[in-house]
């Protein structure tokens, strides 16, 4: 790799790792007030995976937002119970156990309380010694945290590093035999929207976050809606209209068989098999909340467009020739301009991964990418690779929140797919052939999926 800084040019010997990694994601359906039972039914699936004929150790298990807990408070008061402290109660307790147990990396979302007053949405990692070794707290909202007063992520959007041993060799070595830290983050659901679902749809803030800081692997705890839940303002202010909402999704569940909070026990395991999801464009597909075992692809499609960063797409070679054009862009910010990230002057900070060889020099803007595109190449993510794990909770909350489950693994090869050289577009969905869909759960069933992804890291 050459990089030019103040005139002088930088070699930069770079190698190319194989990094191979198992990751184990767990879908539950936690109600609130029902800890315990969640607690219980995620060793009854840990059992179940661990005693699968296709087992293989995993290096990371990944859980749901809120994972134990469930997720819809309606005020401080109704969260209080449940809140902890950083290093205290079930969440961190089963995560410890969890990688204690199985000697990897345990990732789980809870709900967490910083000193006297302030409250986050978290998500807490802890290591193969049972050790927290990090703690992320959502930085997007979502309409629910604004019921009981949750903090915004002070730090913003964070990166952190994994080791994994022995999950890495060069590539003509026969065994994975070297030792690999990776650039991680973690994203929790809202997240990946846009800000406040105010910010514009193109700013893509977390997936351009992951390019601009060449993130490695992306962990998601998520509790995404599937889209007939009841949501509409006007409806949820009109009991009459919110009945009838209610009714409907609860004849649609009696009619398959399943209670009010959805589908408890019937667990879905997919260890270590191959079977890929199959590319479904959402024309194809229905958001119905029907055919449990199957994903979701409405919302499968969604998370891949919101990924665009770091998918393939023609026409970013023609905003490259006009050069001023991504100048004049990329001067700009990516956030609402009034967002903490700016004010802190983070900004600044961010994006510093080119050192020069005293490691001082550091420039962010060569870096920075708007669409996918920086000012040095037309697709910076190109040649890369980056693996997404999406651990999201399945079940209906309050009789009018359904979530999505789908669960699932992700690689981004970094590939330009000339499969489509004649098209002017390029699919932006689980069509694009720039990710690799690895498997996935149903939308409905508590269960387990367990992938081994390989990919390629520059060292
Ligand atoms: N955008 C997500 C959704 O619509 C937000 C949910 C969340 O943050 N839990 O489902």
């Amino acid at each position: 790799v050459e990089i030019l800084a103040g005139g002088t040019r930088i070699i930069e010997m770079t190698n190319k790792l194989l990094v191979s990694l198992k990751v184990l994601i767990i879908q539950l359906n936690p109600q609130i007030g029902q800890t315990d039972q969640t607690i219980k039914r995620t060793w009854s699936i840990l059992d179940k995976v661990a005693r699968s004929s296709t087992y293989v150790k995993p290096d990371i298990i990944l859980f749901p937002e809120f994972a134990l807990t469930g997720y819809n408070f309606h005020s401080k008061n109704d969260i209080l119970p449940y809140v902890t402290g950083q290093g205290e109660g079930p969440s961190f307790q089963l995560a410890k156990s969890v990688s204690e147990k199985f000697r990897c990396y345990t990732i789980m979302g809870y709900p967490e309380q910083a000193g006297e007053q302030k409250l986050y949405n978290s998500a807490l990692v802890i290591d193969p010694e049972g050790k927290q070794v990090f703690n992320y707290r959502k930085t997007f909202l979502y309409d629910t945290e604004e019921n009981w007063d949750c903090g915004e992520n002070p730090e913003g959007f964070q990166t952190f590093p994994m080791h994994f041993p022995k999950c890495a060799k060069l590539p003509h070595e026969k065994s994975f035999t070297r030792n690999v830290t990776l650039k991680s983050s973690i994203g929790i659901c809202m997240d990946l929207s846009p800000y406040k679902f105010k910010a514009p749809f193109n700013h893509f803030e977390f997936s351009s976050f992951c390019v601009d800081n060449n993130v490695e692997l992306i962990l998601c705890s998520m509790a995404w809606l599937n889209s007939t839940s009841i949501t509409g303002k006007q409806v949820l202010q009109n009991d009459s209209l919110l009945n009838a909402a209610k009714d409907k999704i609860a004849f649609g569940l009696k009619e398959q068989g399943l209670p009010l909070s959805g589908s408890h026990g019937v667990y879905q395991l997919k260890i270590g098999d191959s079977q890929h999801t199959s590319r479904v464009p959402s024309e194809n597909c229905t958001s119905d909340y029907k055919n449990m075992d199957e994903p979701d692809m409405t919302n499968v499609n969604y998370w891949m467009l919101r990924f665009f960063p770091l998918l393939y797409y023609k026409a970013r070679t023609k905003w490259f020739r006009d050069s001023s054009l991504l100048e004049s862009i990329l001067a700009k910010s990516k956030m609402p301009l009034d967002h903490q990230y700016y004010k802190d002057e983070r900004h600044k900070e961010d994006t510093t991964d080119l050192v020069d060889s005293e490691g001082t020099i550091k420039d962010a803007l060569l870096e920075k990418t708007f669409l996918g595109a920086s000012l040095r190449q037309p697709w910076k993510f190109k040649g890369k690779n980056a693996v997404l794990a999406v651990a999201n909770r399945c079940g209906i909350e309050d009789g009018t929140t359904i979530f999505a489950g789908s669960s699932g693994v992700y690689k981004f090869n970094g590939k330009e797919t000339d499969y489509l050289e004649n098209s002017e577009d390029t699919t932006l969905d689980s069509r694009n052939e720039s990710v690799e869909l690895l498997g996935n759960l149903g939308k409905g069933l508590e269960g387990a999926i367990l992938r081994e992804v390989q990919f390629e890291v520059s060292r």
